[in-house]
């Protein structure tokens, strides 16, 4: 008998695409064997993203073409998870008469039990209930990448910031235990992956009400030691909790890589009160300087945020002020959306949809020139690579990250792919480096 088909499709975050290596792993422990294909697959999940109004628009519109499969194939299962789901619950089964199953980020690991309740009761349902203990159950994850991974530390979010849904698709901060990070990491180590991603919503605030009494800097002190890890990097950081402490541990130890993630969402102070940030202008840029100060070659990215409610011409030349000043490495770039259940959404004074479209284009612009220069500036330097195989750019081209995580290609043999190689860097594009695999291993690290 052919084994059952399942495809998992991923919106989002990288939180959701480490719960869907998650689903899958679940799902192969099954019988299932996973597919990238919808078409003839015995089970669809859609694991989904509710951050921007575009994003959950998306879902809708794959559900409504799943309708033809479904169609097609009576026997289909459907299910709907991740943040749409946990926000719009049983909406989702009322609007969408081909969905089956309807579960929240938390009810991940009941999903054995779920589909089990599918094929015996064959009527719509949802599970979209809290389950506030940590499951610590190992499911065997089936990760896409065989070096690098994503390690969940911690869920939820206490921050409640005015334009977000995430406190309410997430619920409330949770950490996990040391040592069963410890014990994840260490087994990734002994299976040849390099490189962890610790993920967290606000991962500065990591153990906050844990009984341990351990915080991010000394988690990462304890991941330091596991061997055959090479890379550890955290996401995403919060401009009110990033410690000193912390910011001395990343410029301590050599694993951790120099590249922090620190959305910033306004370059005016009283934008970010109106967005509950907890800091000013001021306070960021204070949290920049003595980062550069702590970790020195520091890469630095950022979120932002146009066009929230009020966001006047002077806020907005604020924003840019602060950009340039700054000089991220690298930015990601949103046009507020709002969201229902949010603050912000019920906030007066909307901004024109063609103003967020100009400031978007404008902030953009400017962001770019500074990328181009700041690549530019690597150029000459030996730097540090990951390989994460051929680039798009065409077969003897491989493309990899360094430790501020910018894109490298260069040529060099498939072969290489997972490994760490020196790379002298030769160009410096706006989005990406270029430059060739170094031999003279004593060069490894850079030069200035
Ligand atoms: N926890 C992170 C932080 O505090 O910055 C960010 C998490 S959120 C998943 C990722 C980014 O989406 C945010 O930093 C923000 O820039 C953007 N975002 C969230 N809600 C948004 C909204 N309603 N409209 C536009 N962008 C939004
Ligand atoms: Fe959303 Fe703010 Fe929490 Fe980030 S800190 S997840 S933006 S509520």
């Amino acid at each position: 008998m052919e084994p059952k088909r399942a495809a998992v499709i991923t919106y989002g975050c990288q939180m959701n695409k480490y719960e869907s290596e998650r689903i899958a792993g679940i799902l192969v422990g099954l019988g299932y064997e996973i597919t990238s294909q919808t078409h003839g697959a015995d089970l669809i999940l859609l694991n989904t993203c509710s951050i921007r109004d575009k994003a959950e628009q998306k879902v809708y519109s794959q559900l409504g073409q799943l309708k033809w499969l479904k169609r097609d194939n009576p026997d289909l299962i459907i299910g709907v998870c991740g943040c749409v789901a946990q926000q719009e619950g049983d909406r989702i089964l009322q609007r969408v008469p081909q969905a089956d199953l309807v579960f929240g980020p938390q009810n991940i690991p009941k999903l054995p039990a779920l589909l089990a309740q599918v094929q015996t009761r064959r009527h719509q349902f949802s599970d979209l209930a809290d389950n506030p203990l940590w499951d610590e159950q190992l499911f065997p994850m089936c990760r896409e990448n065989p070096f690098q991974a994503w390690v969940t530390v911690m869920q939820g979010c206490d921050k409640f910031c005015t334009f977000c849904v995430v406190p309410y698709t997430r619920g409330r901060e949770q950490s996990r235990p040391t040592a069963a990070i410890t014990h994840e990491v260490q087994a990734l180590a002994e299976q040849g992956y390099k490189e962890v991603t610790l993920l967290g919503q606000n991962i500065d605030s990591y153990g906050k009400r844990s009984p341990e009494g351990k915080d991010l800097a000394d988690l990462l002190e304890m991941l330091h030691p596991i061997d055959g890890l090479e890379r550890i990097r955290f996401i995403t950081s919060h401009p009110r909790d990033f410690s000193e402490k912390l910011m001395r541990t990343v410029g301590t130890l050599e694993k951790v890589c120099e590249y922090v993630h620190l959305p910033v969402q306004s370059g005016s102070s009283a934008v970010l009160k109106r967005m509950h940030r907890g800091y000013t202008r001021d306070d960021y840029a204070f949290q920049v300087e003595r980062l550069r100060a702590l970790v020195p070659d520091v890469a630095l990215s950022t979120d932002l945020i146009v066009g929230f409610p009020g966001e006047s011409d002077d806020d907005f030349a604020q924003t840019l002020q602060l950009v340039e000043a700054v000089e991220f490495d690298s930015m990601y770039l949103f046009k507020y959306s709002p969201r229902p259940g949010t603050r912000a959404a019920t906030f007066d004074d909307q901004v024109p949809d063609a103003v967020k479209s100009e400031r978007f284009n404008t902030l953009i612009e400017v962001q770019e020139a500074i990328q181009l220069r700041r690549n530019r500036a690597r150029i000459g330097r030996c730097e540090e690579v990951l390989v994460e195989g051929p680039s798009k750019k065409g077969s003897v081209q491989l493309t990899g990250r360094t430790r501020q995580n910018r894109p490298v290609n260069f040529v060099g043999h498939p072969s290489l792919t997972g490994s760490l190689v020196t790379v002298c860097i030769e160009k410096g594009g706006t989005h990406s480096l270029e430059g060739k695999v170094c031999t003279d291993r004593s060069d490894r690290g850079g030069e200035d």
